[in-house]
């Protein structure tokens, strides 16, 4: 009767010791211990994201800090598909055309450019070779494609990947009828009653417009920082009153999916030769006479 206590004692602990090890680990880098995050790294193939948002207004009803709940909600949910290591919060991106409202929080071009730099230098020393950023901020859409492109200027052991805004315009998309829409409207609207629906004030909606105020009249062809300001001086643009949860579901489901396969794609062999085509030709820079002609 001892005995056989014994070995069932045994039997749990041995089952319990095998549940421990085969826990799920943590997508978040900061919930990590030391040792976790080195199994990780493996795990991940050395593959990590920072997702990136902002601090401005939201119009009348929404929190200074929704790009940043946005963009986390998705490459998280994305990273429990397809693990990778998220990155803790980042907000430090361009946002010059909303200093004018409340809570934004707007550093110096060369200071976003160096500090996004440096934490992916340091990222990179830890092990993270293939970076995804994801933007989850209009405005960050020139300043990340140009970061991407300026890693080419030395040479570097890590590759950087920037995963825009995400493509919702997909097959089976729910109507949204809000033609302007661009920001703080009905698509964010929606996206947040699925990743934040206790931050919503939707009593607050109607207290302000989002049309577009048009008082600029240029070519298309000419691009100037003010054409934002000149069609929406509140910083706000669109009906968030069309928003839905069956659309902020559609959309939410289709940005986790489409960063979790961005997630898969750069984890296997074409990230890694991205690697490699990244070596060879920062070689050739080294001294470009020799590259055959
Ligand atoms: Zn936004």
């Amino acid at each position: 009767m001892y005995l056989r206590r014994v070995v069932v004692l045994v039997a749990f602990l041995l089952c319990s010791l095998a549940t421990y090890s085969q826990e799920k680990l943590s997508v978040h880098w900061e919930e990590l211990t030391a040792s976790d995050f080195i199994k990780g790294m493996g795990d991940a193939h050395n593959t990590c994201a920072l997702p990136i948002g902002i601090l401005e207004k939201h119009g009348p009803h929404m929190p200074i800090g929704t790009d940043l709940l946005n963009v986390r909600y998705a490459a998280l949910h994305a990273a429990e598909k397809e693990y990778v290591i998220v990155f803790p919060e980042y907000y430090f991106g361009q946002i010059f055309e909303a200093r004018q409202e409340p809570g934004t929080i707007a550093y110096s071009l060369d200071l976003q450019l160096k500090l996004l730099q440096e934490t992916v230098n340091e990222m990179a020393r830890n092990g993270c070779k293939k970076i995804v950023i994801i933007n989850g901020h209009g405005g960050n859409e020139s300043l990340l494609p140009l970061f991407a492109q300026a890693q080419l200027a030395t040479p570097k052991d890590f590759v950087v990947f920037v995963y825009g805004l995400p493509r919702l315009e997909v097959p089976g998309r729910p109507a949204k009828n809000d033609s302007v829409d661009m920001h703080a409207g009905s698509s964010e609207t929606s996206h947040m009653m699925v990743t934040h629906p206790e931050l919503l004030k939707m009593d607050k909606v109607n207290t302000e417009s989002g049309r577009d105020q048009d008082r600029l009249k240029l070519p298309d062809s000419l691009y100037t920082g003010i054409w934002w300001y000149a069609k929406f001086p509140d910083h706000f643009s669109g009906d968030p009153s069309k928003a839905t949860r069956a659309l902020g579901e559609f959309d939410v489901n289709t940005w986790v999916n489409s960063i979790a396969d961005a997630f898969k794609a750069v984890k296997g062999e074409q990230g890694d030769q991205a690697i490699r085509l990244q070596n060879e030709y920062f070689e050739k820079t080294i001294d470009p006479i020799k590259t055959k002609q």
